[in-house]
């Protein structure tokens, strides 16, 4: 037996359940209901450049207010409005959205592309905050009449004729019993800077004060006005061409995301549209030391709604220590809008990323240097973590990777410092070493003894530089890394030249013996040499790869 048929849906079954479960916070109704009114109101300029609207446009802001006293909120908009028939079509159909339909219609006429509404659920948690839910609405259409709809949350409404005068909608919420905290103005101010805080149309809630002239010469007086306050900017810098902005246009929008910090130190503005759509400024901040570091700061945003600041996977491990926006209508999201990290795209968007801050600091680097050496100290924690955790970063990091040699206070790149230091430090196999030093202070010794015998030696001391120069030595060719106390001085470069020293083979056993004993430590190798009367007769050494172990014990392999 086969049948054939369709699935029904019971809307009284369905219903708890959106309001219920699809949203984890409850905040996020305003989100939804702001998002709808920006929409409509988009949608009306689309029509208005298409010649499809006739009328005047007007302001097209969009209004918040709370009436505590009926303990209602109300979202305002001037938008394309709605007659009862498409309230009954849109609102009271679940899952059908006049957003998905309206950019069907209009992409091939270019319009349509900043329509934030996709799956025709987002209305419905208003319910989530309110007992019962009205839509007053006047249709952008000649002569239509305006519509009223109320519903208390059951799946019964009412429909009937309203008396709004001008286009667009007002939604009013009832706030229930459970959701007061929505009546408090602090509350509301919160969650819409959270959210809304660069959608492309004003949103005004509450007032502020302004400070205005009047008369004129000696007589003028300082007044204060009341005027409606604007909660958003509505054309944030990442909206913005690069070409079009100031180097202070760029930190004045980091100081706007981020009040009382630095100044970073530089930004990549990245704008893509193929194979996908994202824009967005990324910041480095100044990092002085690792306890400053902040991660988690780049905050994802899909047709400048605020999403997440949970960027994980969007963008690299390595580059979670940056901060500012990125922005994609292109990342998916799923109907709660949390966005699906496991998508392919969002695999492309973070290779994409990775590869504009390769460029950008190859760019920096090649036209300004000496400036690039000075922010080393905080771009070169990025470049390490990004050379050790992926590998196309490092075969362009490699060209901008600095070593710091100590004698010279100079910055080298690698290539550079394996030239310069190859004859001298080449050992008897052909391999050239690399010594650093991890801590000057306390390898002052070491440090003298080599640069002695001739040998530069490098600062490796970030907590990173441990791990990080595991991946060099096994990324360089025919190259060892050792820290100066790894051994004595003469056996540091295994050069096959005898050592000659001053004491018989006796004697420096019996040195060896009273120094273990004193030091007590299995870690540790003494090394008694005494190669001329200049040199240290006795070194304290630990082995390279001991020391390693050690290392990574200490920082836990990670960062
Ligand atoms: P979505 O925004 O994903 O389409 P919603 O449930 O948020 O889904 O809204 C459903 C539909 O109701 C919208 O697509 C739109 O057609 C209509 N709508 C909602 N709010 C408004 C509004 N303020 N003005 C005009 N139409 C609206
Ligand atoms: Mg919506």
């Amino acid at each position: 037996m086969q049948e054939k048929g369709s699935i029904s849906i019971h809307s009284e079954n369905i219903f708890p359940i959106i309001k219920k479960f699809l949203y984890s916070d409850h905040e996020v109704f305003l989100r939804e209901l702001v998002s709808n009114a920006v929409d409509a109101t988009q949608k009306i300029k689309s029509l208005g450049t298409l010649g499809e609207y006739e009328g005047d446009l007007g302001d097209l802001s969009i209004e918040i207010k709370i009436d505590k006293k009926k303990k209602t909120l109300h979202v305002i908009d001037k938008g394309i409005g709605m007659t009862g028939e498409e309230i009954k079509k849109y609102i009271n159909q679940i899952a059908f959205s006049g957003a998905t339909e309206f950019v069907e219609k209009y992409k091939e006429k270019g319009e349509g592309s900043g329509i934030i509404g996709h799956f025709g659920l987002g209305f419905y948690s208003a319910f989530m905050v309110a007992d019962t839910v009205e839509i007053i609405s006047l249709s952008r259409e000649k002569d239509s009449k305006p519509a009223h709809w109320t519903c208390d949350g059951s799946t019964e409404f009412e429909l009937k004729e309203g008396d709004k005068k001008e286009r667009g909608t007002e939604i009013i919420l009832h706030i229930n019993d459970d959701s007061k905290e929505f009546l408090e103005e602090y509350r509301i101010n919160e969650i819409l800077t959270k959210y809304c805080k660069f959608l492309p149309i004003p949103i005004i809630f509450g007032e502020t004060e302004e400070t205005v002239k009047e008369g004129e010469g000696d007589d003028a007086k300082e007044k204060k006005v009341k005027k409606p306050k604007v909660i958003n900017n509505t054309t944030p810098i990442w909206t913005k061409a690069p070409a079009d902005l100031t180097d202070q246009e760029y930190k004045d929008f980091y100081k706007e995301l981020y009040p009382f910090s630095e100044d970073p130190l530089f930004w990549i503005h990245l704008n893509v549209d193929y194979p996908f759509n994202l824009t967005g400024v990324l910041y480095f901040p100044k990092i002085k030391n690792d306890f400053d570091i902040q991660k988690n700061k780049i905050q994802l945003y899909s047709r400048q709604v605020f999403i997440t600041d949970e960027v994980k996977d969007v963008v690299p491990e390595f580059l979670m220590l940056m901060h500012g926006v990125i922005d994609s209508p292109d990342i998916p999201l799923n109907v709660s809008r949390s966005y699906l990290q496991a998508d392919s795209n969002v695999k492309k968007i973070n290779n994409h990323i990775t590869k504009k801050v390769a460029d950008k600091l190859a760019e920096l680097y090649k036209n300004d240097r000496k400036s690039f050496e000075e922010k080393w100290e905080s771009i070169g924690l990025f470049v390490k973590y990004g050379m050790m955790s992926d590998d196309k970063f490092y075969d362009k990091a490699k060209k901008f990777c600095l070593l710091q040699s100590i004698e010279q206070d100079k910055y080298f790149t690698l290539d550079e410092y394996k030239e310069s230091i190859a004859g001298n430090q080449t050992d008897k196999d052909g391999n050239v070493t690399i010594l650093y030093a991890s801590n000057p202070d306390k390898q002052h010794a070491y440090i003298n003894s080599a640069q002695k015998k001739g040998y530069d030696v490098v600062l490796l001391d970030s907590p990173i530089d441990a791990h990080f120069i595991n991946q060099l030595e096994q990324k360089l060719e025919k190259t060892n890394i050792k820290r100066v106390d790894a051994d004595i001085v003469d056996k540091l470069i295994d050069k096959d030249e005898k050592a000659e020293s001053v004491l018989s083979d006796d004697e420096k056993e019996k040195l060896k013996k009273i120094f273990e004993e004193a030091i007590n430590n299995q870690s540790m190798t003494v090394a008694v040499e005494a190669l001329s009367p200049d040199e240290l007769p006795v070194s304290l050494t630990m082995p390279e790869f001991m020391r390693r172990m050690k290392d990574m014990q200490q920082t836990g392999g990670g960062m």
